[in-house]
C-alpha cells in the first residue's frame, strides 16, 4: 500500500463534533467556538464559519483534476453545489429534485457564488445544512483521489518492474548462451589440439553457426525490449502531460490558473535577472461583474468570464504572452521583454476588444456588453514577484477609482519612461 488512509469513523475528533453542531442547524445565529481555542479570541459567528467552508469548497473545486471517470468540471460542479447548499440552503448534490427552486431569491433571481458569500443568506429556518452528508462526500472524494494517485503510481511501478524483469530475462538468456558458446569453444579447442582437419572444420562450422544464431537472437530480444519500453514510456508521458495540463488550467475558462501564474511570474523574474529583459504585467478586472450575476444569474456570469478569457487569449497571442485567470473575475497577463509604450498599446487593444464584446446567453433579450479596468506595471530591476503584482494591483485599483473602463500605469514606471 503506497498511501495510508485514516479509516477511523466520523465524529471521533472534536472538529467533527463542532461541524455537527452547525450541521444540526438548530440556531444559525449561534456562535461557533474560536478556531484556535484561544480564550482571548472572540468567537467566530456561525455564518462566517459557513462562508469560510463554502470558500474552501470552491477553492478545492477550482483545483480539481480528473479522478478516474469523473472530470475536473464535474467535481468542481459538485463542490459548487455543496457550497450553494451551505450558503443558500438549496438541496445538496444528489438530492436536487427534493426542493428544486429553494435557492431562488424572493425577487425570482438565481443565487450568485463565490464572493457573494457576503450577501448569502442562511437556509430557511427548519431546513438543515447537511454537514454530515458533506463530510461523507468529502471523505469519499478523498478516497477516490487516493485510489487514483495510487493507481497512477502503479503505472510507474509496472514500468519499472517490466524494465527489471526484461533485464533479468536478458541476463538469463545471455548466461545460457555463454554456457553453450563456452561448451562449443572447448570442443573447437579439442579439435584444434587433435589436429584432424575435418573435425576442426566441422567444429568451426558449428561454432560459427551457434555464434550467428546467438547474435541474431540477442538482437531480436533487445529490439523487442526497446519496443516494449518505448511503448510504456510513451503511455506514461501522455498520462503525465494530461495531469500537468489539468493541474495548470482553470476549469471554467481554460486559461492558465493562479498556480501557473505564480510559477510563470517567478520564471519571468529569473529571465529578467539573467538576460536583463524586463516584461510587463497587466491585471484585468471586469467592471460591475457582481451586477451581471445578480441581474442575469450565475451561468450568465460564467459565460461572460469565458467570453472575456477568449477575447484576452485572442488579443495576447504572441508566443511568450501568458494569460491567466487570477481569480474570480480577475485576469493577469504577463508580456515578456516589452517596453511600456507597446504594452500600453496592447492593453488598450484588449480593453477595446472587451468593450466591443457581445455576450450571448440563454434568456438575454439583447447581447450583454461589459467593460473592464486594467492596471499595468513594468518589472523593475531586482523587484520581487509580490512587489510587482502589488504595483499592478494598485494601478488597477486606481483605474477603478477613476471611473472604470480604463487603464492605469503605475506612476513609478511612468516616471522612468
Ligand atoms: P468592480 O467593478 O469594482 O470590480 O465590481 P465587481 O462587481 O466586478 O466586483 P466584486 O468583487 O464586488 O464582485 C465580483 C463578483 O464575481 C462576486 C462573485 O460572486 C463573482 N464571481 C467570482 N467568481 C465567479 C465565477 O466563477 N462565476 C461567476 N458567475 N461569478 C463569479
Ligand atoms: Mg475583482
Ligand atoms: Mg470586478
Amino acid at each position: 500500500m503506497l498511501f495510508r488512509r485514516r479509516k477511523d469513523g466520523a465524529g471521533s475528533d472534536p472538529a467533527d463534533e463542532r461541524a455537527t453542531s452547525i450541521a444540526d442547524g438548530e440556531d444559525h445565529e449561534a456562535h461557533a467556538p474560536a478556531a484556535g481555542g484561544d480564550d482571548d479570541e472572540p468567537p467566530i459567528p456561525a455564518d462566517r464559519a459557513v462562508d469560510f467552508i463554502a470558500e474552501m469548497l470552491r477553492l478545492l473545486g477550482e483545483h480539481a483534476f480528473d479522478v478516474g471517470p469523473k472530470t475536473a468540471e464535474e467535481i468542481e460542479a459538485t463542490f459548487e453545489a455543496w457550497a450553494r447548499h451551505l450558503l443558500l440552503g438549496i438541496a445538496p448534490p444528489g438530492r436536487e429534485t427534493e426542493d428544486a427552486g429553494a435557492g431562488e431569491r424572493s425577487d425570482g433571481s438565481k443565487p450568485g457564488r463565490a464572493g457573494d458569500a457576503k450577501g448569502a443568506r442562511a437556509p430557511e429556518r427548519g431546513s438543515k445544512r447537511d454537514l454530515p452528508g458533506l463530510r461523507r462526500a468529502l471523505r469519499a472524494h478523498r478516497d477516490a483521489e487516493c485510489d487514483y494517485v495510487t493507481s497512477s503510481l502503479g503505472a510507474f511501478r509496472a514500468a519499472t518492474w517490466a524494465f527489471v524483469s526484461g533485464l533479468r530475462r536478458s541476463l538469463t538468456a545471455e548466461q545460457s548462451a555463454d554456457r553453450r558458446i563456452g561448451h562449443r569453444m572447448r570442443r573447437l579447442e579439442g579439435a584444434v589440439r587433435g589436429g584432424d582437419p575435418n573435425r576442426i572444420k566441422d567444429e568451426a562450422q558449428e561454432t560459427v553457426g551457434l555464434l550467428t544464431e546467438f547474435l541474431a537472437e540477442r538482437g531480436a530480444r533487445h529490439q523487442a525490449q526497446i519496443r516494449e519500453m518505448a511503448a510504456r514510456l510513451e503511455g506514461l508521458r501522455d498520462e503525465l502531460d494530461s495531469v500537468r495540463r489539468q493541474a495548470s488550467t482553470d476549469g471554467l475558462t481554460r486559461l492558465y490558473n493562479r498556480a501557473s501564474f505564480d510559477e510563470q511570474i517567478e520564471r519571468e523574474i529569473d529571465l529578467a535577472t539573467l538576460f536583463g529583459k524586463r516584461g510587463c504585467l497587466i491585471m484585468v478586472d471586469i467592471d460591475h461583474f457582481k451586477w451581471v450575476n445578480d441581474t442575469h444569474g450565475h451561468p450568465c456570469g460564467d459565460a461572460v468570464l469565458r467570453a472575456v478569457a477568449e477575447t484576452l487569449s485572442r488579443c495576447f497571442m504572441r508566443r511568450d504572452d501568458f494569460v491567466a485567470r487570477y481569480g474570480g473575475e480577475e485576469f493577469a497577463i504577463v508580456l515578456r521583454d516589452i517596453g511600456l509604450p507597446t504594452a500600453t498599446d496592447l492593453a488598450e487593444r484588449g480593453m477595446m476588444a472587451i468593450r466591443n464584446l457581445e455576450v450571448h446567453h440563454e434568456g438575454l433579450e439583447a447581447p450583454l456588453r461589459i467593460t473592464a479596468s486594467m492596471g499595468l506595471a513594468r518589472l523593475r530591476p531586482g523587484e520581487t514577484a509580490a512587489a510587482w503584482v502589488e504595483r499592478a494591483d494598485r494601478a488597477l485599483y486606481r483605474a477603478k477609482e477613476a471611473g472604470r473602463d480604463r487603464i492605469e500605469v503605475d506612476p513609478v514606471d511612468l516616471d522612468e519612461a
